[in-house]
């Protein structure tokens, strides 16, 4: 009996097993037939400036509007891109779509503003990161200063002496360098002041209990002050309301971005934030 249950068991985990993996490949397929189909999109993110409250920046962030499945999250769909290989290609896209769409913000007379590209570990390893960002960047005439990419700790800490010539060429060209979701990996920050950045993003996971988690409060404070001491700006992401803000602001935080301000929105509502706050200049 104890066999049959064995079997049964082995069974049952076997088909959930095939089951993922159908998945999977289900979705990698799908997902390689949306980057030919152009049904990827740029969502922009306004990153917003503590001290004067104006929009600094954007993240840019991917998104699939598949026609049957609707709306899927990067969450989701860049961890199958990262294990097949579709990441470089993905990746090449987002780089290209972003500085293209700056470009054309620039040509409208919008205000200069910094673009900051997501770029996942595998695409930081093994995809010739510095010949794609090159090569969007000569391919749309978008200026390296406006363009900032957002690396994680695991992208740069398994091959550190190769990380840091590759970083040390992308800044050489001008680009801006920033550490995501910090707190969340291994490192610390001793570690990161080997690597030239710019810019460290404490993760929204120490944001989102403030003002409820002391020791949450405590620890993005004491980011704040260590980032500062490495001569690093530091942004916090997923700000969601006005304490969270006031208590950021209080340790000296730069810039934030959150539903606060904005959700990511579509190029051209990202435009129109763009457009009030030059009128609200102008008055
Ligand atoms: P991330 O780079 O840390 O991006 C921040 C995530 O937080 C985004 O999720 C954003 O929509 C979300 N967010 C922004 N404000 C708030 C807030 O106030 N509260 C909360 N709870 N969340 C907020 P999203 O767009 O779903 O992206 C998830 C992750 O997928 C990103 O995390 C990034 O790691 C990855 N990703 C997105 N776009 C790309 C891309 O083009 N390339 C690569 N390699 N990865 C990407
Ligand atoms: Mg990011
Ligand atoms: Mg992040
Ligand atoms: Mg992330």
């Amino acid at each position: 009996r104890a066999k049959a249950h064995g079997r049964s068991c082995f069974r049952y985990f076997s088909d959930e097993l095939t089951r993922a993996a159908e998945q999977r490949l289900d979705l990698e397929v799908r997902l390689q037939r949306a980057l030919r189909q152009n049904e990827l999109r740029i969502y922009f993110q306004p990153q917003i400036d503590i001290s004067t409250n104006r929009i600094i920046g954007a993240e840019a962030l991917v998104r699939w509007q598949d026609p049957v499945h609707g709306l899927i999250s990067p969450a989701r769909f860049i961890p199958v891109a990262e294990e097949t290989g579709l990441i470089k290609q993905l990746g090449e896209w987002v780089l290209l779509e972003t500085c293209r769409q700056g470009k054309e913000w620039q040509q409208k007379g919008l205000p200069a503003i910094n673009l900051a590209v997501n770029i996942s570990p595998a695409q930081f390893r093994n995809s010739h990161i510095l010949e794609s960002v090159f090569n969007a960047l000569e391919q749309t005439g978008y200026p390296a200063s406006l363009l900032e990419l957002e690396l994680t700790e695991s992208a740069l800490m398994t091959h550190e002496n190769e990380a840091v010539e590759t970083l040390n060429a992308l800044r050489k060209y001008g680009i801006r360098l920033a550490i995501d979701d910090f707190g969340t990996g291994y490192s610390s920050l001793a570690y990161l002041k080997r690597f030239p950045l710019d810019v460290l993003k404490i993760d929204k996971s120490f944001v989102e209990d403030i003002p409820h988690q002391k020791d949450d409060m405590e620890i993005a404070a004491a980011i704040v002050a260590m980032a500062h001491t490495l001569r690093l700006k530091v942004l916090a992401e997923g700000v969601e309301t006005e304490e969270q803000l006031a208590f950021l602001k209080e340790q000296g935080c730069d810039c934030y971005q959150g539903y606060l301000v904005s959700p990511p929105v579509p190029a051209d509502q990202f435009e129109q934030l763009l457009r009030a706050q030059m009128e609200d200049t102008e008055k």
